[in-house]
């Protein structure tokens, strides 16, 4: 795919379901899953006569957003019309943001994977709309259904620049965003119920080039990895096409994630197609100086902000941030039982490996956990102090997330505790000399790496009880080393 001759830009439209118990112009519940056309009424029908008035929630979580992404945030913006047919749209037209959106101007910090060099992402603007209802064609054979029960639901769509070069880069640009929207709870971010919809424009141009390709736009992909997919088989195409002479056509393409490929959907409209006029049945949208800055004060640390403090404060590496920065929760947890346990490095090894190995294999999150911040700083401390060896506090830590039971309950009753007396630690050196001779012949010979199989034996022999340090200061004197 990648074509030295030829550079990728990439810039995405993102919507976003803001979390709001109601709809953004009407008292209407937002409920994904309910049963189809139980939440509607005369506004988001667009039956004549009824109006419009906006949700103040959904407003300060769309300036939430926007600060978060770094932003300026407009005490006046202005409501548009958009018009369009669309079966899914009964009124004929979408209430959005158009000339004069909410917020502007904003950037998100990212890596690019296939470098390691540093972007930024800048954000073109953030404007407020409200979603169309949904077109159900596998629901009745031969037949569409429509539900109308999202149409109105508040979303914000967020507009990057095209400052992405890489599929890889927009990937991890959509995760920073998701991660960050998730940070300060604006959204739940779940893109199989439809709460994040990524757009992704892309056009080719040959390197060294200033003037942008014309380029097309993915709809469809209903992960970050499809969009990753989808941008490479795009840029392939169109490499492909203006190499061989050919231009692009600037369309619409549908990703079909089963086929690994796109097909056109239709010809891209622009924006006069949509004939847009201010609202005329809202006033323009004011947010004061004032409520704004009660938002950002409001704001928790962002992501990055916490990775670099993980960093300073604790001496954590760099992945270690990362890895425990990914969502709120699970850097609360790490922070708690660093500061019970009072060692951050083994703190964070603890969380990293064992917790969220559990997790993982559980697919539940950092909340659900049943062992408590402090109970697991009881047990790194019981492993420091020597009492337990490292391999049998982790035993300890999958006995304490199955049963929720506290370490030093489960090390007495397993007969657990570390044994580093040097007669019993012999009689186990021992007997595992007298049952390896080959090995042992092996290592004298000079093969040092059987070392390591044979603590193995003294560990198993122990049941994992073993002192490490000292019964290998043992083994090593009874083989002569
Ligand atoms: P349109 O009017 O076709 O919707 P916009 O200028 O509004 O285009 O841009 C929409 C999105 O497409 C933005 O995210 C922008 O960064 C991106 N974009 C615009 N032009 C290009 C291009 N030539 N190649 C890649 N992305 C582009
Ligand atoms: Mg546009």
């Amino acid at each position: 795919m990648t074509d030295a001759a030829f550079e990728a830009v990439i810039g995405l439209e993102i919507h976003v379901q803001l979390a709001t118990a109601t709809k953004l112009f009407c008292g209407d519940l937002t409920h994904f899953g309910a049963a189809p056309n139980t939440q509607v009424c005369p506004v988001c029908l667009g039956l004549p006569g009824a109006l419009p008035v906006p949700n103040a929630r959904a407003v300060e979580l769309a300036v939430r957003a926007a600060l978060a992404l770094e932003c300026t945030v407009h005490e006046t913006s202005i409501f548009a019309r958009k018009n369009y047919f669309y079966p899914d749209l009964p009124k004929g037209y979408q209430i959005t943001q158009f000339e004069q959106p909410l917020a502007t101007a904003g950037g998100v910090d990212v890596v690019d994977p296939a470098d390691g060099a540093a972007v930024r992402v800048c954000i073109r603007r953030i404007h407020m709309e409200e979603d169309a209802g949904k077109s159900v064609h596998d629901r009745f054979p031969g037949l569409t259904a429509v539900d109308l029960n999202r149409t109105g639901v508040p979303l914000v769509e967020i507009v990057t620049e095209p400052d992405l070069h890489s599929p890889a880069a927009a990937r991890a640009f959509l995760t920073r965003l998701k991660q960050t929207l998730l940070y300060v709870e604006v959204s739940d971010c779940d893109m199989e119920k439809g709460s994040l919809r990524v757009d992704a424009n892309i056009s080719v141009r040959r390197a060294g080039e200033a003037q942008l390709g014309v380029k097309t736009e993915l709809k469809n992909m209903n992960s970050f990895a499809n969009v990753e997919r989808a941008l490479e088989y795009e840029i392939a195409r169109q490499t492909a096409l203006v190499r061989s002479g050919g231009t692009v056509v600037q369309e619409s393409l549908l990703w079909d994630a089963a086929r690994g490929a796109a097909r056109s959907m239709r010809s891209k409209e622009e924006s006069h197609d949509y004939r847009y006029f201010p609202e005329p049945d809202l006033p323009p949208l004011a947010v004061t100086g004032t409520e704004i800055e009660a938002v950002r004060a409001a704001l928790p640390e962002l992501p990055a902000a916490r990775e670099a403090r993980f960093q300073a404060e604790y001496g954590l590496p760099r992945y270690d941030a990362e890895v425990l920065s990914a969502d709120r929760a699970t850097g609360h947890y790490f922070e708690a039982v660093a500061g019970a346990a009072g060692d951050a490095k083994a703190a964070s090894n603890w969380v990293m490996m064992d917790v969220l190995g559990w997790l993982n294999l559980h697919g539940s999150r950092v909340q659900d956990v049943p062992v408590s911040a402090e109970a697991l700083a009881a047990l790194i401390r019981m492993v420091l102090d020597g009492t337990l060896s490292n391999t049998a506090g982790r035993r300890v830590f999958q006995i304490m997330a199955e049963t929720g039971r506290p370490a030093a309950e489960l090390v007495q009753e397993h007969g657990l505790v570390q044994v580093r007396d040097d007669t019993q630690l012999d009689d186990w050196v021992r007997a595992v000399i007298d049952e390896c001779p080959d090995e042992v012949q092996r290592f004298r010979t000079g093969e040092l790496k059987v070392m390591g199989y044979l603590m193995g034996q003294v560990m198993k022999k122990s049941a994992g009880r073993a002192d490490p340090k000292r019964a290998s200061e043992l083994l090593r004197a009874r083989l002569g080393a």
